[in-house]
């Protein structure tokens, strides 16, 4: 049974939200639902240009709803995280009253073409399409929780957040398990190929000259120690959730006596300004209680290595080591 280890990658917005939707988005924090005038129809959500022939729209807001007219609806059984409701519920095209375009939002409960509904706005609204928390049947509003808008300043809303988000699952090939369970005895894996003779770093599945799968019987302990090929300073850039404050070093460490290159090793006791290639380098095992569950990390496949420590032993001096990469 393959194993997936899930991960979810953040990427923070802040948008300009404009004339227009900045109008439309002020005008929700005071419960109030804006459409724009195009020639006899008003458009809502509002656009700052005619759909049809691309000119720009006046700015001249109408008004519509609060209630408004299901033209078309499809029922969502399992809502994800994302969803505005975490119940079953519907999205609708909703034509608020003085409209003559549908806004699409949540239908809280069972819902037919032709339904009436009517906004649920949230207490707290902050000039976002989510300040209607959804639409339920009926013509009256409802709001939910207590009234704490404070309202916006002089320019109303301008800005909006907006947090894109993907969660995506990658296959755990078995020789990564057995690398990182091999980790936790402090031992570095490796596998060799009875093919061609190569020795490769532990948690790859097959060798890719001979397409022969790694099975135990490969196994092979790789040495423990080594020289800093490569490496790069990562300064952190202060994102949402970033932990790392200081400038770190990921080096490439070129194993003793194997044709093995280690990629992104994090190192020890190993400043920014005194890496360099040649460094001879040994691995140091994490203690029982530093163990991280289910390893993995910067390390990839070397669960219980905390990285590489320069050992004392005098540089390598060889012109081509900056060429191992790999
Ligand atoms: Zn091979």
């Amino acid at each position: 049974m393959t194993r997936f280890d899930e991960s979810t990658i953040t990427f923070p917005y802040t948008r300009s939200l404009g004339p227009v939707m900045g109008a439309f988005m002020t005008a929700l924090t005071d419960q109030r639902i804006l459409g724009i005038r195009n020639g006899d129809d008003v458009i809502c959500p509002p656009m700052e240009w005619d759909p049809a022939t691309g000119a720009e729209l006046a700015h001249d807001f109408v008004e519509v709803g609060p209630a408004g007219t299901v033209e078309s609806w499809t029922w969502v059984p399992v809502p994800s995280e994302q969803h505005p409701l975490d119940h079953p519920f519907a999205f609708a095209f909703i034509r608020l009253d003085g409209a003559t375009t549908p806004l699409l939002h949540a239908v809280d409960g069972e819902v037919a073409d032709g339904d009436r509904v009517a906004p649920r706005w949230k207490g707290t609204r902050i000039g976002h399409l989510t300040d209607i928390a959804c639409f339920v049947p009926g013509e009256e509003p409802e709001v939910e929780g207590d009234e704490a808008t404070e309202a916006p300043g002089e320019d109303g809303v301008v800005m909006m957040d907006y947090n894109a988000r993907i969660t995506y699952r990658n296959p755990v090939p078995v020789a990564v398990d057995r690398a990182v369970a091999a980790s936790k005895e402090h031992r570095l894996l490796g596998s060799q190929c009875p093919v061609c003779g190569r020795t490769y770093s532990g948690g790859k599945g097959y060798c890719p000259i001979d397409s022969l799968e790694f099975t135990p019987e490969h196994d092979v302990d790789l040495p423990e120690t080594g020289t800093i090929t490569n490496y790069t300073i990562v300064t952190p850039v202060q994102y949402p959730g970033q932990t790392e404050t200081e400038p770190f070093i990921r080096a490439f460490i070129l194993l003793d006596g194997v044709d093995v290159v280690l990629n992104y090793q994090p190192t020890i006791e190993l400043s920014p300004e005194d890496v360099h290639v040649g460094v001879r380098v040994s691995a140091v095992w994490a203690s029982p209680a530093e163990e991280v569950e289910g390893g993995g990390g910067m390390a990839g496949a070397y669960g219980s290595l905390l990285g590489w420590i320069p050992n004392g032993e005098p540089d390598v001096e060889d012109p081509d080591l900056v060429n191992r990469i790999f």
